[in-house]
């Protein structure tokens, strides 16, 4: 994996080709002030092809937000030029804040102040369903 210049910060690796952008705009990447690069369509001997995300600084990442939108991603904390921790992420058990129910006679339909909530219901279709109403949500993982 090529590190680039970063001496300290996050490279986000394996992500699924075409998925970057959502990620940027989740982690809203746009607001920091260090450096940014995405790299989409990169070569991947494992993947065919891949998107790799790279932060200029050590930042606290929602690694369940990140696992449910693309559970293949590596995480690698970059600290001296070098990789000082690796993550490999999975599918979280919950997810708050980050789907919306789509039932409209949901309670946080009704009630705009709740969180949206869900939990993981079928790990192997990736099922989650709503914690107030059940209702399933479709993932966006593939
Ligand atoms: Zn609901």
């Amino acid at each position: 994996m090529i590190i680039g210049q970063i001496k300290d910060g996050i490279v986000l690796d394996h992500i699924t080709a075409g998925r970057s952008m959502e990620i940027y705009n989740v982690l809203k990447l746009g607001k920091l002030e260090c450096n940014v690069a995405m790299i989409q369509n990169a070569d991947s001997t494992k993947m065919g092809k891949k998107d790799i995300i790279k932060i200029g600084t050590v930042m606290d990442l929602d690694l369940d937000v990140l696992g449910y939108i693309d559970p293949g991603i590596t995480v690698n904390i970059i600290r001296d030029g070098k990789v000082d921790k690796r993550y490999h992420l999975w599918l979280p058990e919950r997810v708050v804040g980050v789907i919306k129910c789509k039932n409209p006679r949901c309670i946080t339909s009704i009630e705009q102040e709740i969180v949206h909530e869900f939990k993981l219901a079928d790990k192997e279709k990736k099922i989650y369903r709503c914690i107030y109403c059940e209702h399933a949500a479709k993932t966006k993982s593939k």
